[in-house]
């Protein structure tokens, strides 16, 4: 078997065993729903209702007049009680619409229509209408990608999953294989790629079985065997590692004729094309060695955190302790991560929903957190060696941390993607990716400020 890959990365330990063999279950719904008005990358929504409006599960609530933004639709039906900033998963206020939950709920009536008929404008427009962002976290609003000024001829479908601890991906791979390889092909429609990939890690033998059973004699369409290796799953290491093509520093994959979009990204707009059905909820991995109960859960967009704890009996260690309320003390549990544990975001404020991006929510024992404060750098070069980017993250390191952010972007600070293996081969710990979130935070006031 041919198994292929990129240059440089590492071997993390990949903890799947957790929840892979779960199958997709769904959880009940919460009493209230927070929906953040931006969930993606580009302008926030405005809020298209007001409190005391009564709504319905795929209303549209949210919108913008600019290009770069996505719809956002109501997840539940209920009844909005505010319209205010609450807490996000980034730790910043965001503008959101709450919504109580009704105890009533209908089942959502989406109309079936023939996806194969629609125009190539029809289909963008669907993928529009729907709030269909990137799935796998980048939230890019996904018919912005679809709309490249130069050629495209392939579609790389990421199913690397590449993140220790995340299986969600993997479970739709599995259970939703007609959905996700209709959804390719509508993307390539869009897009006039004659080429659709689906570039799948080797320790996913069941999903590459599905989709080679299911594309098998469709032209144009082929898996691709990856070797398992972080983070094969980001768009420049995927490509190199499929296609065996160079996207040069600061470009973006259409300058090589590709388009990239993640599983659940393509699922959802079969969803959209197929069923007219908004994104109002996504699958997420529930996991970490202190969940009492890991799994791929079908979760309804704004829920808190804190709600799909419950539902799946919270965390092993408080369970022991009787706790089954969620209090989670720091003794019990050392770390709560939205994400994968080398992206992902910290959390501290267990009101947080799950959104668009919200591919997993790990739970760790204070034994699996490191909290040793960081030193100065011993010149070992190990961030050198493994940096996908081929960056100096040491040099961004110092620099950021001496305050001078201009230095730190010469050194790639811009480049770099936030992949976290610098921090993960450090022996003096060093925040590598926190130096590279403030470069980019001042270099981008900087030039707000021109
Ligand atoms: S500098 Fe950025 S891209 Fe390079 S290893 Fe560190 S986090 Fe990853
Ligand atoms: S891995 Fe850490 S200690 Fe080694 S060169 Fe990089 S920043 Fe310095």
């Amino acid at each position: 078997m041919s198994v292929k890959t990129f240059q440089r990365g590492v071997n993390v330990p990949h903890y799947k065993e957790f929840s892979e063999g779960q199958p997709i279950s769904t959880i009940a719904l919460p009493s209230e729903v927070i929906i953040p008005l931006q969930q993606h990358i580009g302008a926030p929504g405005q809020a298209l209702v007001s409190v005391g409006d009564k709504v319905t599960a795929g209303q549209k609530i949210g919108e913008s007049s600019a290009f770069v933004s996505a719809p956002i639709h109501a997840s539940v039906d209920g009844t909005v009680t505010a319209v205010e900033p609450r807490p996000g998963f980034t730790g910043a206020s965001v503008e959101s619409v709450v919504i109580a939950v009704d105890l009533k709920q209908k089942e959502p009536q989406w109309t079936k229509r023939d996806h194969t008929a629609m125009s190539k404008d029809e289909l963008k427009a669907a993928i529009k209408d729907a709030g269909i962002v990137g799935m796998g976290g980048a939230a890019f609003p996904t018919h912005v990608k679809l709309s490249p000024p130069s050629p495209i001829d392939t579609i790389v479908i990421n199913a690397c999953e590449c993140e220790p601890f995340l299986t969600c991906d993997h479970r739709m791979m599995v259970e939703m294989t007609d959905a996700l390889v209709e959804g390719a092909k509508l993307i390539a429609k869009v897009v006039d790629a004659p080429n659709v990939v689906f570039g799948v890690e080797i320790n996913k033998p069941d999903a590459i079985k599905a989709l080679q059973s299911k594309i098998s004699g469709e032209k144009g369409l082929s898996v691709v065997n990856l070797e398992v290796k972080y983070p094969q799953g980001s768009e420049k290491q995927l490509i190199k590692a499929v296609l065996d093509r160079e996207v040069p520093p600061g470009k973006l994959p259409l300058e090589v004729g590709v388009v990239v979009q993640n599983v659940a990204t393509a699922i959802a707009v079969y969803e959209a094309c197929h069923l007219n059905k908004p994104v109002i909820e996504r699958v997420l991995t529930l996991s970490g060695d202190a969940a009492y109960s890991p799994g791929n859960l079908m979760v309804k967009i704004g829920t808190p955190i804190s709600h799909v704890l419950k539902e799946r009996g919270g965390a092993r260690v408080a369970e022991a302790s009787k706790e089954r309320e969620l209090s989670l003390p720091p003794d019990l549990v050392g770390k709560i991560i939205m994400g994968g544990p080398m992206t992902g975001w910290a959390q501290s404020n267990l009101s947080v929903p799950v959104v668009k991006g919200t591919s997993g929510i790990l739970l760790f024992s204070p034994t699996m957190v490191t909290e040793t404060e960081h030193s100065d750098c011993v010149r070992c070069g190990k961030c050198v060696e493994h940096c996908p980017m081929f960056l100096y993250p040491n040099y961004i390191g110092q620099y950021a941390e001496l305050g001078n952010y201009a230095k730190a972007a010469e050194w790639g600070a811009i480049d770099c993607f936030e992949c976290g293996i610098c921090t993960y081969v450090c022996p003096a710990n060093r925040p590598m990716v926190q130096f590279v979130r403030e470069t980019k935070k001042e270099i981008a006031a900087a030039k707000a400020a021109k």
